[in-house]
């Protein structure tokens, strides 16, 4: 039977950030995740491997789902930082 391997694809996105001492490598934000776009790590008790970064569409599942608070959060891109703000806190 044929192996089948899997790697990250190059993106410049980065929406998800781990703790590797906070993370205890159960992968419910894996399974939580619609999109799919991370796989357990091969390694026991490691952080998910992303695979498709710019997949992500930011809805926060996986933030909630973690049991330990800090192990995974979430990076917005740049543009999507920006904020409205009343015209008269400008002037
Ligand atoms: S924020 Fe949503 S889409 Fe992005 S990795 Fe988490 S669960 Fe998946
Ligand atoms: S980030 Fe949280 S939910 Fe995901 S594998 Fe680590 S501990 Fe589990």
């Amino acid at each position: 039977m044929k192996e089948l391997t899997a790697r990250e694809i190059p993106c410049s996105a980065e929406p998800l950030i781990f703790d590797k001492k906070l993370c205890i490598g159960c992968a419910r934000c894996v399974n939580v995740c619609q999109v799919d776009i991370m796989i357990p790590s091969p390694e026991k008790g490691k952080p998910p491997v992303v695979l498709y970064p710019g997949e992500c569409y930011y809805c926060g599942a996986c933030v909630m789902e973690c049991p330990r608070p800090g192990a995974i959060r979430l990076q917005h891109p740049l543009m999507n930082r920006a904020k409205f703000v009343p015209l008269e806190q400008l002037r």
